[in-house]
């Protein structure tokens, strides 16, 4: 069993669920974000909770005393309407990796999991719908997503020379779009399976059957469940793999397969409107498993269907509960 293990980002979506997930199991765990606690999706009293800014080393210092573990997690990140209106930011967490890795090495943490993205594969492979799956050796010739993906892509190799020369045994894993229950579902930062969720439960509860889809809707992603996504990370921290590896699904469908999947949820058909000069991101993009089965004889599996009827029904309940403030309908409408 680890000893103390810390999780940055644990008031977010992937971090809160992992955090709940190792205090079943037993684990002492150290839980670190930046937001107030009121605004965390998930915190408990049996863990350690700080509110820190770990783009700050003095926080980084006090967040690493006496861990044996990291799960690094924190990152000012959104869905493609946050990340290519604010590159900036996105980059600036560079600072929470970087000062993280300094503070770990010299607090002695011995494992430090960080979380990676499919933004760094180079957008010259992601120009066509028909993505046959981005292999982890496809990242160099280097361009990735601008901002976020540059960002993730230095930080990985960061960690990979932490490793090389400072013996911490840094892994790295490269989610593709993760979406469950519990996570960001309104104001700008969602990701495409809760903004769909949310427009349909709005269009269900204000009677406005429309649906405004970004781009043409034939941009195709693969999207992995919140499950899936835990015990790939939990199999990738605890083995001896030291290479970066995708942790997504390879179901690959177009938004508006999404779109459809979620009408046939909610049971309603929606006059879709395209807004075609909206953020888009790359044309196609889907994960190749073949590694990630190769090294754990698993990888991520849940089908979209079964996923997204759990993410629907929760986001149909959050808003509901929300659209009992008239102002929030008004909003949609
Ligand atoms: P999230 O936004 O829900 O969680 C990130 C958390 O980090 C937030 O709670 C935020 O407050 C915290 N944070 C930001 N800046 C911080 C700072 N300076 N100090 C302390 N905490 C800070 O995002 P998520 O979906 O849970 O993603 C977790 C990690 O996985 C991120 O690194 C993200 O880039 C990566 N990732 C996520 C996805 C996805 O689809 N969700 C895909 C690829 C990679």
């Amino acid at each position: 069993m680890a000893g103390l293990t810390l999780i940055t980002g644990a008031g977010g979506f992937i971090g809160g669920q992992l955090t709940r997930e190792l205090l079943e199991s037993g684990v002492a765990v150290r839980a670190v974000d930046c937001k107030p606690f009121d605004r965390w999706y998930f915190r408990s009293d049996s863990s350690q909770n700080f509110i820190l800014d770990l783009r700050d080393f003095g926080a980084c210092k006090k967040a690493t005393e006496g861990v044996e573990q990291v799960y690094n997690l924190a990152a000012d990140m959104g869905g493609m309407g946050f990340i290519e209106a604010n590159k900036a930011l996105c980059m600036i967490s560079v600072l929470i990796n970087t000062h993280l890795l300094i503070a770990s090495r010299d607090n002695g943490v011995s494992r430090f999991f960080f979380a990676s993205s499919a933004c760094v594969y180079p957008d010259y492979l992601q120009r066509e719908t028909d993505n046959r799956g981005l292999k982890e050796l496809n990242t160099y010739p280097a361009m990735p997503e601008d901002g976020y993906g540059w960002e993730k892509l230095f930080s990985e190799r960061m960690c990979r020379h932490f490793r090389e020369d400072f013996g911490i045994a840094t892994r790295i894993g490269r989610y593709h779009n993760v979406y469950g229950p519990l996570g960001t579902w309104d104001g700008g930062r969602e990701k495409a399976p809760a903004a769909i969720s949310r427009k349909v439960a709005m269009a269900v509860l204000s009677g406005r059957h429309e649906i405004e889809i970004w781009g043409d809707g034939e941009q195709t992603r693969s999207f992995m469940f919140i499950d899936d996504c835990l015990k790939g990370t939990k199999l990738l921290m605890a083995s001896d793999f030291v290479d970066p590896l995708n942790i997504g699904s390879d179901e690959m469908v177009s938004i508006n397969q999404l779109v459809d999947i979620v009408e046939e949820i909610a049971q309603i058909k929606l006059k879709r409107i395209y807004k075609i000069d909206a953020p888009k991101g790359v044309r196609g993009r889907n994960s190749d498993n073949t590694l990630i089965r190769k090294v754990f004889d698993w990888a991520p599996s849940i089908s979209l269907n079964a996923g997204m009827e759990k993410t629907y029904r929760w986001i149909y309940d959050q808003a509901k509960a929300r659209a009992e403030d008239r102002s929030f309908v008004a909003a949609y409408d």
